[in-house]
C-alpha cells in the first residue's frame, strides 16, 4: 500500500499528544493506518499519574520470528510558547512545520510509509513497528512495551532502528540521564522572632562543595568520554526553597543535580561521591539513573544503517532515547530524518526532502534484515 509521507505527518501532528494529555486519539489513527497496511496492532495501555490514558502500539507484519523493527514515541512536548496554533501543520518550501513534526511525529510517519510500502508475502522476517507513549517524561510507554507486549516479546525483532532525528546519520551511543535530589530541613518562623533555622543556610556548605564536583566533572579528563561532543557530563544544579520570603526562615531546601551518564565514564563516582558529602550533613537524598546508550560500531545494525545511509561512520549524541527500554533485547542503531536542534522548539519544522529520503532509508533496512 502507498501512503503518503507528507499527508501522514500532517495528519498526526494535528492531533495533539502533548505528554501531560493522553495519546488515545492519534494512537487510534495510527493503530487503523497500520491495519489497513496489513499490520497486526497490539495495543498497550496504562493511567498515568494524572489519570490521562496513555497507549503504545506494537505492530508486526509477516510470519516468523526475528527481524526488524522501527521505533518511535507519539508524545510531544507543549506548543504553549508559540504565537500560533502548533498543531496546524503549515508547508513552506523543503519545511513542515508543527508541534512534533521533526521530534519525532516526521519521523514516524517515515517509519509506517515504508512498512506500508511492503507486502507480507514479501517478508522472509516479520517487520515491527513500535510506537510508545510518555518518551519526553516517564518512558513509561517503552518499558510498559519491553515488559508487556505479547509480539514483541514473542516474535522477538532481531535488529531495530530508533527512528529520532539524526539527520540521516547511523548512532551507535546517547547519553543517559541521571538526578540526585538532596533535601536539607531547617524551621520556618518570621525573622521578627528569630527562632526560624533556614534550610538555605543548612545546605549552603554542601552547595559549596558541588561548586567542585561541578569543575571535577568539566576539567578531569577521567569523567569524560571523548566519543561525544561535548564529552562532558553537563552536571547541572537546581534550588527549590517553596519560594520563600526574605521575612521568613526557609522550612525545607531541595537541591537537585541532573548529569548525563556516558558509557565508560565515572558516573558511579559521581553519585557516590554527591551521596556521600549529602549524608555527612544528614541531608536526604535520593538517586536515579537512565542508563546510556551503546551498541558497537561493528555489529550488523550499524553496518546495515551506513549502508542504508551511504554515510562511511557512525556517529553519537548527547540526547536521550527509548533505546535504554529496548537495548537489553536487541540490536538497536538510531536513525532518523530531521535535526534535533529542532525538536522543542517554538516553529519546529522537519525538512520534507529528510522525510522522503528515510523513507527509502528504512525501506532498504527492511530489504536487507527481513526479505
Ligand atoms: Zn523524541
Amino acid at each position: 500500500m502507498k501512503l503518503d509521507v507528507i499527508q501522514l505527518t500532517k495528519d498526526i501532528v494535528s492531533i495533539s499528544s502533548v505528554s501531560h494529555q493522553s495519546n488515545a486519539t492519534v494512537s487510534d489513527l495510527l493503530e487503523e493506518t497500520l491495519k489497513k497496511c496489513e499490520f497486526e496492532v497490539e495495543r498497550l495501555q496504562f493511567i498515568d499519574q494524572s489519570g490521562e490514558s496513555k497507549v503504545s502500539l506494537v505492530a508486526k507484519k509477516g510470519e516468523g520470528k526475528g527481524g526488524f523493527g522501527l521505533f518511535s514515541h507519539s508524545d510531544t512536548v507543549p506548543g504553549d510558547e508559540w504565537a500560533w496554533d502548533a498543531f496546524s501543520p503549515a508547508i513552506e518550501d523543503d519545511r513542515l512545520i508543527g508541534r512534533g513534526s521533526c521530534d519525532m511525529k516526521g519521523p514516524l510517519a517515515a517509519t509506517i510509509v515504508a512498512g506500508a510500502s511492503v507486502n507480507s508475502s514479501q517478508l522472509g522476517k516479520p517487520l515491527f513497528i513500535v510506537i510508545t507513549a510518555d518518551e519526553e517524561i516517564s518512558g513509561m510507554g517503552a518499558r510498559q512495551v519491553a515488559e508487556e507486549s505479547v509480539l514483541f516479546n514473542s516474535f522477538r525483532p532481531a535488529h531495530g532502528v530508533i527512528a529520532e532525528p539524526t539527520q540521516l546519520t547511523p548512532v551507535y551511543a546517547h547519553k543517559g540521564g541521571a538526578r540526585i535530589v538532596v533535601t536539607a530541613y531547617g524551621r520556618s518562623a518570621h525573622t521578627s522572632t528569630d527562632q526560624g533555622i533556614s534550610a538555605n543556610f543548612l545546605i549552603a556548605p554542601f552547595l559549596a562543595e558541588m561548586v567542585e564536583v561541578a569543575e571535577l566533572c568539566k576539567t578531569d579528563k577521567s569523567f569524560m568520554n571523548h566519543e561525544f561532543d561535548p564529552p562532558t557530563n553537563g552536571f547541572n544544579m537546581i534550588l527549590d526553597d517553596g519560594g520563600c520570603k526574605p521575612n521568613v526562615t526557609a522550612a525545607k531546601t531541595v537541591c537537585t543535580l541532573g548529569f548525563r551518564p556516558m558509557p565508560d565514564d565515572r558516573s558511579q563516582d559521581v553519585i557516590a561521591m554527591v551521596t556521600e558529602k549529602a549524608e555527612k550533613y544528614n541531608f536526604e537524598v535520593t538517586s536515579s539513573q537512565g542508563q546510556p546508550f551503546y551498541i558497537s560500531p561493528e555489529t550488523e545494525i550499524v553496518q546495515t544503517g551506513l549502508k542504508a545511509t551511504g554515510i562511511s561512520k557512525p556517529s553519537t549524541v548527547p540526547f536521550g532515547t527509548d533505546a535504554f527500554s529496548f537495548q537489553d533485547s536487541l540490536q538497536l542503531v538510531v536513525l532518523g530524518p530531521g535535526n534535533i536542534e529542532q525538536a522543542h522548539t517554538v516553529g519546529e519544522y522537519i525538512e520534507i526532502s529528510q522525510l522522503f529520503e528515510a523513507v527509502k532509508v528504512y525501506q532498504q533496512m527492511i530489504e536487507i534484515l527481513c526479505m
